[in-house]
């Protein structure tokens, strides 16, 4: 028999309590037993007047925007559609069935407003990765470092090349993003290279590749990752530039060392953060065990000899060669943080193997970066068998970035200038993080949820 809707829509009076029609299983629920926002009106309160209108609840927008990174939802009117749509989006947000959800552009405006000058989006990313170690999950041994390039939501035709493209000053340029470009100018000076292409629109964005594929304006998004469980203990924003990628790993060390008291034994990065005064950092300053391959270009590859088959006697700080002559150095730092070790010339052309040292010059010279014990360490750590489950572990690194892409969407921003992509990257990390506590921490369907919800 063909069944028939027996209610109709014409009811007064309804008995619904939309905790019932979220399901036990629900993400939502798992997240929200591990979201505490009880500080955030009291860290906001300096920010809004005592007079005027009634702002937007801060808590409801950021439960909104959790929503949003955490379901891949890019457009804030979208979000607004969505969260006013879905009951299990509601319930998270603390809606009532009638409960009236902001406008777009209110909340546009109120989410880079205040929200960026008081550092909201920071502090509830410390609160939800505190309450990460509370409940276990960052063991703080071993850290891994990445940057993953996310295009800026700046049109790649519309760049143009050099440094002086536009007058900035120029009151038509005068946006957001080109106001912060213009303040990091003042801070920081002009920059002394070239750049190839800068965007009118974000010139704080890099003109940036990945191999094999068409150029764009980019921000990275770095990662300070606790090997345990993949937790993101810090997440930092730089211009799509190596030099800036590298810097972040220290600003994000400190930082993770200040706020939560974490300093890890290893870091595992690639080889960009193998650079020497890197490595001297976290050895020589840190006490941190690099597990990082060396960027090291002193073995050459036209057959003569290279750095590596002379000896170092660090005793006696000088070099031994291959015929068991002396090199030795005036221990004058160069410009590069180098110090150069020099074998006689009167032992250099009297020696049977000079064409297979050095046949273009009357004698042979070694340079020496200061941090040269430090990538020692790191090429002693390479051997291990904690180093090789290191290389393992940096994978937790990599699908996060994975993750980030394919499931939060995040593979290009909405917002411009650099607090923009840091506002965005921050938002993104703190739902992974709530993401992982819940489907970890979690078991489908228990009755645990239930509790706690
Ligand atoms: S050329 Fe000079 S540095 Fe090279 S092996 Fe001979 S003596 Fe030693």
């Amino acid at each position: 028999m063909m069944g028939q809707q027996a209610d109709g829509q014409d009811r007064l009076f309804y008995s619904f309590n939309l905790d019932d029609y979220v399901p036990l299983d629900h993400l939502l629920r798992g997240i929200d037993r591990f979201l505490d926002l009880g500080d955030l009106r009291r860290h906001l309160e300096p920010f809004y007047s005592h007079t005027g209108r009634p702002s937007i609840d801060p808590e409801l927008m950021v439960r909104m925007l959790i929503v949003g990174y955490c379901f891949g939802i890019r457009s804030e009117r979208r979000l607004c559609e969505e969260v006013h749509l879905n009951l299990a989006y509601r319930w998270f947000c603390r809606l009532s069935l009638e409960g009236k959800v902001p406008d777009h552009s209110s909340f546009s405006k109120n989410r880079h407003g205040r929200f960026r000058d008081s550092g909201a989006f920071r502090h509830v990313f410390e609160g939800v990765v505190q309450r990460c170690m509370t409940e276990g999950l960052v063991g703080g041994e071993g850290f891994a470092i990445d940057a993953s390039v996310i295009k800026a939501d700046a049109n790649r035709a519309r760049g143009t090349p050099g440094n002086d493209a536009f007058d900035w000053r120029d009151p038509k340029h005068s946006t957001r993003a080109v106001r912060e470009y213009l303040a990091a100018l003042d801070v920081d000076g002009e920059p002394t290279t070239e750049r190839k292409a800068i965007s009118p629109t974000d010139p704080a964005a890099r003109w940036t590749s990945a191999p094999g594929g068409p150029a764009f304006y980019g921000y990275s998004t770095n990662y300070l990752v606790d090997v345990d469980a993949g937790i993101i203990v810090d997440v930092e924003a730089t211009p799509a530039f190596r030099t800036d990628e590298v810097n972040a790993t220290r600003t994000m060390i400190e930082r993770v060392e200040d706020r939560f008291d974490l300093k890890p034994e290893r870091l595992i990065g690639d080889m960009a953060y193998g650079a020497a005064p890197m490595l001297g950092w976290l050895v020589e300053d840190k006490l941190i065990e690099p597990h990082i391959p060396v960027w090291d270009k002193s073995e050459r590859q036209d057959g003569t000899f290279s750095r590596s088959d002379f000896v170092f006697d660090a005793e006696r700080d000088r070099y031994i060669c291959p015929d068991g002559k002396y090199l030795s150095t005036t221990a004058q730092v160069h410009s590069d943080d180098m110090l150069r070790y020099r074998a006689s010339t009167y032992d250099c052309q009297a020696c049977a193997l000079k064409p297979k040292c050095c046949p273009n010059t009357p004698a042979r010279k070694i340079s020496r970066s200061v941090h040269e014990s430090a990538r020692d360490v790191a090429r002693e750590l390479a051997k291990t068998d904690r180093y090789r489950q290191s290389r393992r572990d940096r994978k937790k690194v990599e699908m996060l970035f994975a993750h980030l892409k394919r499931i939060l969407k995040l593979d290009r921003l909405r917002l411009r200038g650099p607090s923009g992509a840091q506002d965005e990257f921050l938002l993104a990390a703190t739902a992974q993080n709530l993401r992982r506590m819940a489907k970890w921490l979690t078991p489908a369907g228990s009755g645990a949820l239930q509790a706690t919800a």
